[in-house]
C-alpha cells in the first residue's frame, strides 16, 4: 500500500469538512465566551475542579526526578513518529491484519461513521456500548448511529451524564465538569430508566446508580466501540487507559469490537509505552498509575472479542501534518493538563470553543484540522482565545509549544487580511506608530487619554465609542493615571532646579 503523509493514495485528503461531526464552531469564540461567562454555577464548578486537579498533578509530578527527561523523550518519540507516519501506519495495518483484525481507512468523519454503522449493521445488533473516545465525539458517531436506528450507550460515568442530559462535553478528561452533584441527581432521576426515586446526590450513590444501569448493557451488548490512546506499529497492539473499569468491560465482553483511532496515535515500539504510561496518568488525573490499562492485539481465539476492527481516521490530520509549524499539535496525548492551567478555559469552560477539543490544545488543533476558510469562519477566532501566558507549554507532557503555534496561526490570519483593505487593528497600529514617533503628538494623546478618567468606574473604563469599542468589547481598559510619567518628571525636574 502507498501512503502519502498520513493516508493512502493521492490527492491528499482536505481539512475536515463541515457538516458532519463536532469540529466546526457555530459562533465565534468571543460571542460564546461572553454567554458562558454569565453562568456563575459553571465558573464555580470549573474553578473548583481545575484547581483540585492542578494541585494533584503538581504533587505527583514533583515526585518524579526525571520528569523533564521523560517529557523530552515523549517529544522526541512523537516527532520521530510523525516524520515516519506513512511507514508506521502501513506496519500497523499489516500487524493488526496478521493477528486476525481488520483495518479500515477513513478520510473524514462521514466515511468513518459509514464504516462503523455498516459494521454494526452487519452484526444484526441494534445497540452498542462505548468506551469514552474523543475520536468518536469528533466525528459525531453517536448521532450517525442514532440516525441508523442503533442505540449507543456511553459507559464512562461523566460521558453517560452528558449523554443522558442531551448535553455536550466541556472537558477532555472530565466531560461533565460543568455539572454539580445536584444537577447530576436531577439528570439521573429524569433520564435514567429504573433509577431509585429516593436517589441522593452523594457521589457513591450516584456512581452505584450508574453502575447498575450500565451493568445490564455490558452483559447484553454484542458490539463495543472504543477509541485508542496508543497503537504500537511493531506488534499491532492497541491500548486504552481509563479509570473506571467500564473500558475493560467493553473491550472484553462483546463479540465485536470496533476501534476508531486518529492516525496520529501510532507509536513505533512497545517500549515507547514506558514513557507515555508514566506521563499520561500524572498529567491527566494526577495519579501515579492508571487504574485500568487494556492492551489487545487482534483476535485471541476463545478469549475476548472475536471480530476486531480498527478504523484509522484522518479527518484533517494529514492537512495538519503537512503544516510545518502546526504538526506538533498532533503530538497531543489528550491528557487535558493544559486545560486545567489555562486562565481562559477556567473562566469560560469548554463549550465556548465550539469544538470537541477545548482549551489551549483545542485553540490550535481545531483550526489545524478544519483549516480556516476565511476571517469570518468561527474557528478563525480560536487562536485568539489565549492570554499567551505559557502555562500550557509548561505542563504539557509532550512539550507542545502551544503559545508559539497560537502566535503563528494569528500571524497567518493577520497576513491574510493584509491582502485586502487594512483591518481596524492594522490601521490602529499605523496611527499608533505615527503618534509614538512624535513627542508633540504623544503629549497631545496623553492629554486626550486623561479625559478617560471622566468615564472610568471602579478604576477601569468598560465601554468606549468606536474605534475604542474594538478594545472595550472584549477587555477592560484601566483608567488613565491622574498624572503621566512625563508630567511627573517635568514637575520633579522643575522642583529640583
Ligand atoms: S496539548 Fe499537551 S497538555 Fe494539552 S492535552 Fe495535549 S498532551 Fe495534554
Amino acid at each position: 500500500m502507498k501512503v502519502a503523509l498520513g493516508m493512502p493514495g493521492r490527492p491528499l485528503p482536505p481539512p475536515a469538512p463541515a457538516g458532519v461531526g463536532n469540529l466546526h464552531a457555530a459562533e465565534p469564540f468571543p460571542v460564546a465566551a461572553r454567554r458562558e461567562l454569565a453562568d456563575t454555577q459553571l465558573r464555580t464548578n470549573l474553578a473548583h475542579a481545575t484547581s483540585t486537579i492542578r494541585a494533584k498533578r503538581a504533587a505527583v509530578v514533583a515526585e518524579v526526578p526525571d520528569w523533564e527527561q521523560l517529557r523530552d523523550a515523549a517529544s522526541a518519540i512523537k516527532t520521530a513518529a510523525m516524520a515516519d507516519l506513512p511507514a508506521l501506519l502501513v506496519q500497523l495495518d499489516e500487524q493488526v491484519t496478521a493477528h486476525g483484525g481488520t483495518v479500515h481507512w477513513a478520510r473524514d468523519a462521514a466515511e468513518a461513521n459509514r464504516i462503523v454503522t455498516d459494521l454494526v449493521r452487519a452484526t444484526g445488533s441494534r445497540e452498542v456500548v462505548k468506551v469514552k473516545s474523543m475520536a468518536t465525539q469528533e466525528i459525531g458517531l453517536n448521532e450517525a448511529l442514532e440516525a441508523a436506528g442503533i442505540e449507543a450507550t456511553e459507559t464512562d460515568l461523566a460521558e453517560l451524564i452528558v449523554q443522558l442530559a442531551g448535553d455536550t462535553p466541556s472537558h477532555i478528561l472530565v466531560p461533565a465538569i460543568h455539572r454539580s452533584r445536584a444537577q447530576i441527581r436531577e439528570i439521573f432521576l429524569t433520564h435514567m430508566a429504573g433509577v431509585d426515586p429516593d436517589l441522593t446526590d452523594e457521589p457513591r450513590v450516584l456512581a452505584m446508580a450508574a453502575r447498575s444501569y450500565l451493568r445490564e448493557r455490558f452483559l447484553r451488548a454484542e458490539v463495543a466501540v472504543s477509541g485508542a490512546n496508543f497503537a504500537i506499529a511493531e506488534t499491532g497492539t492497541l491500548g486504552v487507559v481509563e479509570s473506571e473499569g467500564n473500558g475493560r468491560m467493553c473491550l472484553t465482553l462483546p463479540r465485536t469490537l470496533i476501534t476508531v483511532m486518529g492516525i496520529e496515535k501510532v507509536l513505533p515500539r512497545t517500549q515507547d509505552l514506558e514513557v507515555f504510561l508514566q506521563l499520561l496518568p500524572r498529567s491527566s488525573t494526577g495519579e501515579r498509575m492508571n487504574p485500568y490499562t487494556s492492551l489487545w492485539t487482534g483476535v485471541t481465539p476463545g478469549d475476548g472479542p472475536q471480530d476486531v476492527h480498527l478504523v484509522l481516521l484522518d479527518n484533517g490530520r494529514t492537512a495538519a501534518l503537512a503544516d510545518e509549524v502546526g504538526r506538533a499539535a498532533l503530538h497531543c496525548i489528550r491528557c487535558s493538563a493544559c486545560l486545567n492551567v489555562c486562565p481562559v478555559y477556567e473562566r469560560v469552560g469548554g463549550h465556548a470553543y465550539g469544538s470537541v477539543y477545548p482549551g489551549p490544545i483545542g485553540a490550535i488543533l481545531t483550526p489545524l484540522l478544519t483549516g480556516v476558510a476565511a476571517h469570518g469562519d468561527p474557528n478563525a477566532s480560536l487562536p485568539f482565545a489565549s492570554t499567551l501566558c505559557g502555562a500550557c507549554y509548561d505542563v504539557c507532557p509532550v512539550k507542545i509549544d502551544i503559545p508559539s503555534i497560537l502566535v503563528d496561526l494569528r500571524r497567518r490570519q493577520v497576513d491574510a487580511d493584509r491582502g485586502g483593505v487594512p483591518g481596524g487593528l492594522e490601521v490602529a497600529m499605523r496611527v499608533l506608530g505615527v503618534v509614538m514617533g512624535s513627542a508633540r503628538l504623544f503629549g497631545l494623546a496623553e492629554r486626550v487619554a486623561g479625559l478617560g478618567r471622566l468615564v472610568a468606574r471602579g478604576g477601569s473604563i468598560r465601554r468606549l465609542p468606536w474605534p475604542g469599542s474594538l478594545w472595550t468589547e472584549s477587555r477592560d481598559l484601566p483608567a488613565p493615571p491622574a498624572q503621566t510619567f512625563r508630567s511627573w518628571w517635568a514637575r520633579r525636574r522643575g522642583a529640583g532646579s
